[in-house]
């Protein structure tokens, strides 16, 4: 991936500890373009696939390769570098942050060092990107927890919750990544009890290690036998006991950790008879029955988020400093390992998904003769609102049908004139036709977009020709930044002939 790096050791620069005003320039400047790069890929990795995000980020550092270029770039070249990678907020958001951290005369285009920082004073940075930074770029000893982290440690910890929406066993798996990154951080240095661990690049590298470990080794269905962490893993560990139960583990019985009982402790965990395997569910996640049994009530007092409540098996240390070879136990065979497997992916458990809203929409291609070229047309095209879904992009006027049951084509149609002819009040308005449907897929809506044709014949009236709405011809509108899914009603558009529609439709 082109945004890893080496770690930018600021001890590497002149080292008595004393950085003449140059020398400090110098590093700063270094350490800029490595927030600025490390930031960039971080959001663009958010809901996004790394095959993706690779060229965008490449076209991106070409375009803008420090904070300060970004900063000055219009809003509209921003918005359209963005193009085809969705969650536009996230553009004009670190286009808003570029801008306030090139002018804080604190920061002078240098992005915090610590979580809190981040999170605190560059919009758009949440709690998984400010460690991100802070760990990879700073080499701070902060936590990067994204959703194969919380994965990874929820079987790591036997923590049977819901990673997603339960505030506590959220807050314990953080509690949990934190304690190990400072654990790494501090390595074999004599002073872990004295403040903060010293920089390196171990924090970053450590962060980077987990999600990887998350996203290729234990996915929803993870490999355990290629596992390099199996020694500390609760859900493996009571995967064991089960193969050993069912006579699938010969003698090599493996010690569950001594873990306190958890449940009785603090109630962080489901019942394992409430969980329901969905073997259809894409991702091999687990679901929670529809109405399982409350939950049990905590114990007054109890310490939920004390990492102590939970059992790392320590490494050995020889006596000669390093660790210890861990001799290898014989490996379960394929069948037992099929039991451990399966009951890690009960590991962690989420709600059923929420049914994605359904809504369709009328988009109406307003077009007239271009007073330029008479052969060819102008269409109308309109900017979204500021705020919401594709925020600031353009589209071809569209109307949101009513929610109903008994929506046809004779109502849509009757639906997409009457909306256009309130557009253009005051013009003859001529239904052409209707070009086709297109359906998209946001993640928490299903929309179906409706395209009709529509002509503006003889005198015009009104001005379209405003900062939020105006005519274009199609080379203009080849280039305005427009959704994914505008894009492909527009592709219907440009590339209909009268021919193609039949205006009874
Ligand atoms: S042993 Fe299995 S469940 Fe545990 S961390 Fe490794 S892959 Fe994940």
């Amino acid at each position: 991936m082109p945004w890893r790096k080496a770690w930018v050791d600021p001890s590497s620069y002149p080292s008595d500890g004393n950085l003449s005003e140059e020398e400090e320039e110098q590093l700063r400047s270094v350490l800029r373009k490595r927030a600025y790069e490390v930031w960039i890929s971080e959001i663009m990795l958010q809901q996004t696939r790394v095959a993706v995000v690779i060229g965008y980020w490449e076209r991106w550092m070409e375009r803008w390769p420090t904070v300060d270029a970004l900063a000055a770039a219009a809003e509209d070249d921003v918005r359209s570098a963005w193009q085809g990678l969705g969650y536009y907020s996230r553009a004009t958001r670190i286009h808003e942050a570029a801008k306030l951290v090139c002018n804080d005369p604190v920061l002078r285009g240098l992005l915090p060092a610590t979580a809190e920082e981040l999170e605190k004073k560059v919009p758009g940075v949440g709690r998984y990107t400010a460690g991100a930074i802070s760990a990879i770029v700073f080499g701070r000893a902060a936590a990067m927890v994204d959703g194969n982290v919380l994965r990874v440690l929820s079987r790591q910890l036997g923590i049977l919750g819901d990673v997603k929406t339960d505030k506590k066993v959220i807050d314990t798996l953080w509690a949990a990544a934190d304690a190990l990154v400072k654990a790494v951080a501090w390595g074999n240095d004599e002073r872990r009890e004295e403040g903060e661990p010293p920089l390196s690049d171990r924090p970053g590298r450590w962060g980077q290690a987990l999600m990887e470990l998350g996203s290729t080794v234990c996915t929803p269905k993870p490999n355990c036998s290629a596992c390099p962490v199996t020694d500390t893993c609760r859900a493996y560990a009571e995967g064991h006991a089960l193969a050993t139960e069912a006579g699938l583990v010969g003698s090599s019985k493996k010690q569950l950790p001594a873990a306190p009982d958890i449940e009785e402790l603090c109630g962080l965990c489901e019942y394992f008879e409430d969980v329901v395997e969905l073997d259809d569910e894409e991702d091999g996640t687990v679901t929670l029955a529809d109405n399982p049994p409350a939950k049990p009530k905590p114990v007054k007092d109890t310490k939920q988020s004390k990492l102590s409540s939970f059992f790392f098996t320590p490494t050995t240390r020889s006596s000669k400093g390093g660790d210890e070879e861990v001799t290898p136990a014989t490996k379960p065979s394929l069948e037992a390992m099929e039991v451990i497997a399966s009951h890690a992916r009960k590991f962690p458990v989420r709600k059923p998904k929420k049914k994605v809203r359904e809504e369709e929409t009328v988009v109406c291609a307003i077009r007239r003769e271009s007073l330029l070229e008479p052969l060819e047309y102008e269409y109308i095209i309109h900017r979204r609102p500021e705020k919401g879904l594709l925020a600031g992009m353009w589209e071809l006027p569209s109307h949101v049908l009513p929610e109903s049951n008994d929506s046809t084509p004779k109502s849509r149609k009757s639906a997409a004139i009457s909306y256009a002819s309130g557009l253009v009040r005051g013009n003859d308005l001529k239904y052409v036709g209707k070009l086709g449907s297109v359906p998209w897929l946001f993640s928490h809506l299903k929309l179906t977009m409706h395209v009709y044709l529509f002509e503006i014949v003889g005198y015009q009236q009104g001005n379209w020709d405003g900062k939020d709405a105006r005519w274009a011809d199609t080379e203009k509108i080849n280039l305005e930044n427009m959704g994914t899914g505008m894009k492909k009603c527009w592709e219907l558009v440009r590339r209909s002939r009268d021919s193609d529609y039949n205006s009874e439709s």
